[in-house]
C-alpha cells in the first residue's frame, strides 16, 4: 500500500508524492527544490515521475530531478513538452511495481489538448481540468471538449478521492455562490474550507461526491444555476442558450472575469 503526500510548490501548485517508506512517484512536479528536499526528509528514492499535461507549472522541475534521478516521465507527448519518455494514451494502464500501484490512463483535453488523468483504486490526479469546486481554464480545444472531459470525471465512483494540482478552492467556492447562493452543500463547504485555510491545511483531496455536490462545473442542468444566468443575461433562454452546453460555456466565461 501506499500514501500520498501533497508537497506545496510555486504559487498555489501541489506536487503530489505517492510514496512507501522507501519509494516515490510524483506527479507533476513544476519545481525540483521542494520535491528534492521531501524525498531526502523522508528518506525516499525517486522512481518515476507522472505529468498530467504539458503547463510549465507542473514540468519546470523535471530536467533537474532527472539530473539527480534518472527515472521515466509518464505523460502524453507533445512538441511543446520534451520530458515525457513513456507516451501514455487513452486506454493505457501504468503499473507502478515498486508501489504496487496501478493506473487507468483517459484524455481528458479542454484545458490543453495533451492534458490526461491517472486513475488509480479509488483515486484520480486530474491535474488542471477538476479543480476543487471548479474547473480549469479553456485554453485549447472547444468548451465541449472541456465539458466532456469533466463528465467523465463526474463519473468515477463517489468516493473517488480528487487530487487536483492547485490550492484554489477558496477562490472557486465565492464563485460556486454566486451561482448557486441557495445551494447548502456550497455554504457548507465554505465554512469547511475557512476552517481548513485559517488552519493552514490544504483543502485536497476532495471526493467526485462533493464535487458533484458543490461544483458548479458539474451543475450545469441546475435550475437555480440556469437561473442566475439567465438573470445576469448571460445566456439567452433559447434552446441553445439554455442546453446543458450552452450552460456550461456560459459559466466558464463568466469565470473568467469573476
Ligand atoms: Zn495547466
Amino acid at each position: 500500500m501506499f500514501d500520498i503526500t501533497a508537497i506545496p510548490a510555486l504559487q498555489d501548485n501541489y506536487i503530489w508524492a505517492i510514496h512507501d517508506d522507501r519509494h516515490a512517484v510524483v506527479v507533476d512536479p513544476g519545481d525540483a527544490t521542494p520535491v528534492l528536499a521531501f524525498l531526502d526528509a523522508q528518506g525516499l528514492l525517486l522512481d518515476a515521475i507522472l505529468c498530467t499535461h504539458r503547463h510549465h507549472d507542473h514540468t519546470g522541475g523535471i530536467a533537474e530531478l532527472r539530473e539527480v534521478y534518472n527515472v521515466p516521465v509518464y505523460g502524453r507527448r507533445h512538441p511543446n513538452n520534451l520530458h515525457i519518455t513513456d507516451e501514455l494514451r487513452e486506454g493505457d494502464k501504468l503499473k507502478l511495481e515498486g508501489l504496487g500501484a496501478q493506473f487507468d490512463i483517459i484524455e481528458i483535453p479542454g484545458h490543453v489538448d495533451d492534458h490526461i488523468a491517472f486513475i488509480g483504486p479509488g483515486i484520480v490526479f486530474c491535474g488542471d481540468v477538476l479543480f476543487g469546486a471548479g474547473c480549469g481554464r479553456n485554453f485549447e480545444g472547444t468548451p465541449a471538449q472541456l465539458h466532456h472531459s469533466l463528465q467523465r470525471l463526474a463519473q468515477l465512483p463517489d468516493t473517488t478521492r480528487v487530487y487536483c494540482a492547485h490550492e484554489y478552492t477558496a477562490a472557486n467556492l465565492r464563485f460556486a455562490l454566486a451561482c448557486e447562493p441557495d445551494n447548502p452543500a456550497v455554504k457548507q463547504r465554505i465554512a469547511t474550507t475557512q476552517q481548513l485555510r485559517a488552519a493552514n491545511q490544504i483543502t485536497l483531496p476532495s471526493t467526485i461526491a462533493l464535487e458533484k455536490a458543490t461544483n458548479p462545473f458539474l451543475r450545469c442542468t441546475q435550475p437555480e444555476i440556469i437561473r442566475t444566468l439567465q438573470q445576469r443575461g448571460l445566456t439567452d433562454t433559447s434552446e441553445r442558450g439554455v442546453s446543458e452546453l450552452g450552460i456550461f460555456t456560459a459559466m466558464r466565461e463568466w469565470k473568467n472575469h469573476f
